[in-house]
Order: structure tokens, then sequence, then C-alpha cells
């Protein structure tokens, strides 16, 4: 391990991709940390004890999972790249607590992963520079399954870290935005100039740290929840009332009431909601359809 390249120096990094014959691929939002500093900060975020559970999602040529593995912890990195596979496993073939794995992450089932890998009472941090082609449906897939780590440091491009961490009113408040208020805190750590990546991306990036929260909706009202967030804003200038009414073919008057309920202005617009109102109005709108008295 010692002997491994430092790839987070450019010239080290490109002679690497040449000894394996690689070249960065666009199409898989290949852009590598070449910034020791920037490694060590997103590190420090995580906070990490030695009894943790690392999962990293992809790892590329290895410049965060270098500096995982001096921290003595367990980790495993999930990468979609067969030729940056070959690398890893050669580059870290003497440290078996880095389990290396091919893996496609929009298509893994987290919870059955999880525990497979770390057991059922392992704290689990997510940590990864992520691609910027999957990053909006790779977060979907972790709210769906309640975002099931302890701890989340995640670069993002910048405009996406801040749909994932707008307020009611922003211009970018929206689905993500909800969903990820109702699964996690979230907070903006730092901003990553697009100069400290090889290749160059066009845009600056930022990482967040993001720690879930406990749930306030039963599983059923949950997936309502989902249905009334995604329908609202699927057409974000019709009021609450107005669209309510459509998705849902509630009566007028009954609807009036459920919105009364929930403390919403029937003609606001579902920018203006925040997640708590989302909540309420799921759990009225569930206890409504189902005939249930009110809780
Ligand atoms: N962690 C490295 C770094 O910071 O230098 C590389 C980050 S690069 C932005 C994103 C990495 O994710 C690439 O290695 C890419 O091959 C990998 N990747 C892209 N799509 C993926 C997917 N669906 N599943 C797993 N890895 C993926």
């Amino acid at each position: 391990m010692d002997e491994s390249p430092d790839v987070t120096s450019p010239r080290a990094l490109s002679l690497l991709f040449k000894k394996y014959g690689l070249k960065p691929r666009r199409q898989l939002g290949q852009n590598f940390l070449i910034d020791a500093n920037i490694v060590r900060k997103i590190i420090k975020a995580a906070e990490i004890s030695e009894d943790n559970y690392i999962i990293e999602i992809g790892p590329g040529a290895g410049a965060l999972t270098a500096a995982l593995a001096r921290s003595d912890v367990r980790l495993a990195v999930l990468e979609i790249d067969r030729g940056l596979i070959r690398l890893l496993k050669d580059q870290f073939k003497n440290l078996p607590q880095v389990k290396i794995m091919e893996r496609d992450v929009l298509e893994v089932e987290w919870e059955e992963m999880l525990i497979g890998l770390a057991g059922r009472n392992t704290e689990v941090k997510l940590i990864s520079n992520l691609p910027y082609n999957i990053s909006g449906p790779f977060m979907y897939n972790l709210f769906r399954e309640a975002f099931p780590f302890s701890k989340a440091i995640l670069m993002f491009q910048k405009e996406v870290a801040q749909r994932l961490l707008a307020n009611p009113g922003d211009s970018d408040y929206g689905t993500l935005s909800v969903l990820s208020r109702y699964y996690c805190r979230g907070e903006n750590l730092f901003d990553v100039s697009k100069n400290v990546f090889w290749p160059r991306p066009k845009v600056d990036s930022t990482v967040i740290r993001l720690t879930p929260r406990s749930k306030e909706l039963s599983n059923p009202e949950e997936k309502l929840f989902w249905e009334i967030v995604q329908s609202l804003f699927q057409q974000r200038r019709k009021t609450i009332l107005k669209r309510m009414s459509i998705h849902f073919n509630i009566p007028r008057n009954d609807l009036t009431e459920l919105l009364k309920k929930a403390a919403i202005i029937p003609a606001a617009r579902p920018e203006e909601l925040d997640v708590n109102q989302f909540a309420k109005l799921a759990r009225i709108t569930y206890n409504y359809l189902n005939n249930i008295s009110e809780r």
C-alpha cells in the first residue's frame, strides 16, 4: 500500500491510467479529485470511528478510498467501471478491510446489502463524490429505502446540492428538497472548485452532510406523502386545491375542509409548503380516504 501512487497527484493519476489503458469516461460522470486537502476535509466531516462501516460509491482511482483505508475502518466500495475495478483491486490488494465490489449503485437494494456487509447493529456511513449524471435517481432510491445510513457525506454538483437543501420559496425547491427534508437533516459543508478535478467539469461542486430524521408517518401514510409531493410538484403552478381535487377526485367541500385541518391555504402553490405541511396533508388525506376519524 505504501508503494501505491498518490492518486490525488495529477501526474501519478495520469500515469496510472496509462498503465491500465484507461481514459476518463464522461458518460459515467468521471471527474477525479486531485486535491488531498479536499479529501481530508471530506473524511474529517464523516467523524469516523473504528466500529463504523463505510460505504463509498464510485471510488474511481481511490482518492477517498486510500484515505478511508488509513483510518482502519471496514469499508466497501461500489464501482461500475470494470477497468477501475481492476486498478482498485491491485491498489488495495494488501488491505483485506477494503471490499471492492463491481456494482451499478442504481440497482442496489440497500437494506439487504448493508445487513449482509455490516450486520444489523453497526453504524453505516456513506461517503461519495457522486457521479453527477446519477445523483438525482440515486438520492430517490435512498429516500425510497428511508435513508438507511447513520450519516452521509456527499459531494454533488452545486445545483443538485442546492435542490436537496432548498427551503420553501426558493426557486429550486421541489420534490427532492421535500423528500430530503422529510428523511434527513441536511447541512451545507463547503464548496469545491471545478479546478480540483481531472478532467475539469463545467461546474463547481458542494459537499453536504445528511443525517437521518425519525419518521413521522406510518408506511401507508408515507406512500401517500410521496404521491402527494410528486403529484403537486408535477404541476407546480396549479394551486394545492386544484391539483389535489384532480389527482384524488375528492369533492371540493371535503377538500377545503381537509386543507383547513392541515393549516394549508387552498390557493397556495406547492413551493410554499414546508415538509411538515406536506406530512400533515398526507396524514389527513390518508385518514379521509380510509374513513379514519382524526387522530
Ligand atoms: N471517488 C473518485 C474521486 O473522488 O476521485 C471518483 C469520483 S467520480 C465523480 C464518480 C465515480 O462513480 C466514477 O469512478 C464512476 O465510474 C463511478 N460511477 C458512475 N456511475 C456509477 C454507478 N451507476 N454505480 C457505481 N459507480 C458509478
